[in-house]
């Protein structure tokens, strides 16, 4: 026997190959704005802010609902469905994709409407989820926000609405704009009940979106760098043959123009709101006395 010959049998691979590689995946993420290399749970514990450059990350409906809430909240409306009521289909049919967003995001559309308190004070607050086909406006996001603007007034309750949005889905074709009047109009009758409606704008709000509840608050609040605006950029100048001016559309260069009212640092935010709502609060009681 040649002594070169290995006669132990080799250390037996108890696991699988695919399984055989350090797990380090999904520990680190890139920021999409800085390129830095930033450690997952560094940036949620910086409420999805980068540490370097504060570029704002996009956030869940749920992660939202946290960062802004005290603790548990009522949630409502959620079992409510699309009916693919024009059995749209595109490059893949409409309804595969409500059912693969469902499956992935364990929500049935692109808004939670929820009943809350923040810092104390008693509110409903409906956040929109991008990851549901673009956090698009169809049927069920325009009725769930429209009951999410009755119950503030039924109940008496201040109205948050944190949109993050392509728009409407035109998948539903008339019927997702259709919501954008829905959705107005109950916000005026919030408004005759002199009930404060604060709109948070975050990065993309654009759309049938920006053309509704988005820009009808009684303070309208980007984040910072926000894109917000109704058609896109490339739209634009291919319809008016311009070059656009750098930062169109961004939150920073819209303040300078009076679209949004502020600009407030997500880490600030939920103070930011508190204070304001009481500010509103007290402003319409005194309308009201
Ligand atoms: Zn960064």
């Amino acid at each position: 026997m040649a002594w070169f010959k290995r006669e132990k049998k080799p250390i037996e691979q108890s696991t699988p190959p695919e399984e055989r590689r350090v797990r380090t995946e999904g520990l680190w993420t890139k920021c999409e704005s800085c390129r830095t290399i930033v450690f997952r749970k560094d940036l949620e514990e910086n409420l999805h802010v980068c540490p370097k450059c504060q570029f704002h990350f996009k956030m869940s409906a749920k992660q939202r609902l946290e960062m802004l809430l005290d603790g548990r909240y009522t949630e409502h409306d959620a079992g409510m469905t699309s009916t693919d009521p024009l059995k749209f289909t595109d490059t893949k049919p409409y309804a595969a994709r409500l059912k693969e967003a469902r499956r992935k995001l364990g929500m049935n559309d692109a808004v939670i409407t929820a009943e809350g308190q923040l810092n104390g004070r008693p509110v409903v607050c409906c956040a929109m989820e991008f990851g549901f086909i673009g956090g698009s406006m169809g049927a069920v996001v325009g009725e769930k926000v429209t009951r999410g603007v009755e119950l503030a007034l039924e109940t008496a309750q201040p109205l948050i609405v944190v949109s993050c949005s392509g728009g409407a889905r035109m998948m539903e074709g008339t019927i997702s704009l259709m919501q954008l009047a829905k959705v107005s109009a109950a916000l005026a009758r919030l408004d005759d009940a002199k009930i404060p409606y604060i709109s948070v704008l975050t990065d993309p709000t654009t759309g049938g979106v920006t053309a509704s509840f988005a820009m009808l608050g009684d303070l309208n609040i980007a984040e910072p760098g926000a894109l917000i605006g109704f058609a896109g950029p490339r739209v634009i100048e291919q319809t008016i043959r311009q070059k656009l001016p750098e930062g169109f559309q961004r939150a920073e260069f819209l303040i300078t123009k009076g679209a949004v009212d502020m600009i407030v640092d997500r880490r600030k935010m939920r103070e930011e709101l508190a204070r304001l709502l009481a500010l509103l609060q007290n402003q319409a009681a005194e309308v009201l006395a």
